[in-house]
């Protein structure tokens, strides 16, 4: 398989090459070549495979010959060690939980498959690659935890000062070998920046950085099994399905478009924002205009400018009018998004972070418009890496489940860093 540039076509190369690189070298992402359905009669038997089975099924195609199939089945098997409930919320409204990795969080599912591909190029091979990665809280701890002990990676991740909660910081920062946390003195997108720079940096080529965010092909594309598990679950229903994505990146729901675009019958997709606006104000009146990320209590998705879009558009092949009929976008403040997790508490028992919260407003809103669907909604991450938020809305405890309690004594080692230059004096040791 091959995959070329989206700022030009004629820039192609390997899955392998595409997932060292991470972005191209003319800042474009990376997309397939080609896209090829899956036969009907998968969906239609869907129910009778495991999981591991449908994700061999749906990624086989974007990985080609570049991974055998054992080596690629055992990747898999290993990616997918956890499970993935679909809990039904209320009528008709369904959770889809995707928090039971070893961080809690989605992006164990992409860490952990493309930690394993790396793991794999770099089999005989006694070069190094540098995973540089920039979080605002969630991705450095299931990239850390993703690529803990991965032969022939160092992972460096940035992380503002501060602005990370206690659990996070502690799953950044407490994994010592190949993993070395970088704290650095102001905010995500400082962290952003310094990333960006170091990969434009000519003294640092050598050094094979790559990316860990999802625009590196392989943390994105296995983010389709999600919405293959949902579907076997739901397929009983017999009913039209609508999917809503709480959103930041948009790197989840391109992947949910992907698995649409195989076939998977998934007939609606909704991409619920926080007030980082961008993708509905761009719905409501045509206009891309990216805006500064404000700071909200969905923090994982405070995205001003989603580097993911411009796939979906790919994906359409630009057509927005047949984009629309499958797509829309809604955006809720934080007063809105507590007030749904009291809701949902109240009325369910069930208790969603805010990130999930707002999943449900955006499904519940489209399921108004289409009221003979049925629906669910990404519940991202666990509520325990939002306490600080959960326990005084929903007036409530939390327990600590087991795999935060493992990271909670253990000791904080991380290195502060103020400028650009002295990631670079770090890099270049
Ligand atoms: C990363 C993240 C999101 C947003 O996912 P995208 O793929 O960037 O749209 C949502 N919720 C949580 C908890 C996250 O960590």
């Amino acid at each position: 398989m091959k995959y070329y540039s989206l700022n030009n076509k004629a820039i192609k190369v390997s899955f392998q090459e595409a997932v060292i690189q991470g972005l191209a070298p003319d800042k474009g992402l990376y997309f397939p070549e080609t896209i090829n359905q899956l036969p009907q009669s998968f969906f239609e038997d869907i129910e009778n495979f495991s999981n591991e089975e449908i994700a061999f099924k749906a990624i086989q195609q974007f990985v080609g010959d570049e991974i055998p199939t054992t080596e690629l089945k055992r990747i898999i098997v290993e990616t997918l060690s956890f499970d993935f409930p679909l809990v039904q919320v209320e009528e008709n409204v369904y959770s889809l939980e995707l928090f039971h990795g070893p961080t809690m969080a989605f992006k164990d599912v992409g860490a952990r498959f493309m930690s394993r591909c790396l793991a794999y190029f770099n089999r005989d091979k006694d070069q190094k690659n540098i995973v540089l990665v920039a979080t605002s809280g969630d991705t450095g701890g299931a990239v850390a935890s993703g690529f803990l002990g991965v032969k022939g990676v160092e992972v460096v991740i940035l992380y503002p000062s501060g602005k990370v909660s206690d659990i996070q910081e502690r799953q950044l920062t407490t994994l010592g070998q190949n993993i070395t946390a970088l704290e650095v003195d102001g905010v995500f997108d400082d962290c952003q920046d310094m990333v960006k720079k170091a990969f434009l940096d000519a003294d640092l080529k050598h050094k094979k950085l790559t990316s860990a965010n999802s625009i590196n092909i392989a943390r994105w594309l296995p983010q389709m099994f999600y919405f293959f598990f949902a579907y076997k679950a739901l397929k009983k229903y017999n009913k039209s399905l609508i999917v809503s994505c709480p959103s930041g990146n948009f790197g989840n729901i391109c992947a949910g478009i992907m698995a649409k675009k195989l076939g998977l019958p998934l007939a609606h997709f909704v991409a619920s924002t926080n007030a980082n606006d961008t993708i509905p104000r761009f719905l409501e009146n045509g206009i891309y205009n990216a805006k500064p990320s404000v700071a909200t209590i969905s923090n994982a998705m405070d995205v001003g400018n989603p580097s993911n879009f411009v796939r979906i558009q790919e994906l359409y092949n630009h057509d927005l009018a047949q984009f629309e009929k499958d797509f829309s976008s809604y955006t809720y403040t934080d007063e809105e998004t507590k007030w749904a997790m009291k809701n949902i508490h109240t009325n369910s028992s069930y208790v969603a972070e805010p990130h999930g919260a707002v999943g449900y407003l955006g499904l519940k809103k489209e399921l108004e418009k289409q009221p003979n669907s049925i629906g669910f909604f990404l519940e991202t991450a666990h509520p325990i890496k939002f306490l600080d938020v959960v326990e005084p809305v929903l007036n409530i405890k939390l327990k600590i489940p087991k795999q935060i309690e493992s990271v909670l004594g253990k000791e904080k080692i991380s290195f502060k860093i103020r400028s650009y230059e002295e990631l670079k004096a770090l890099l270049l040791k």
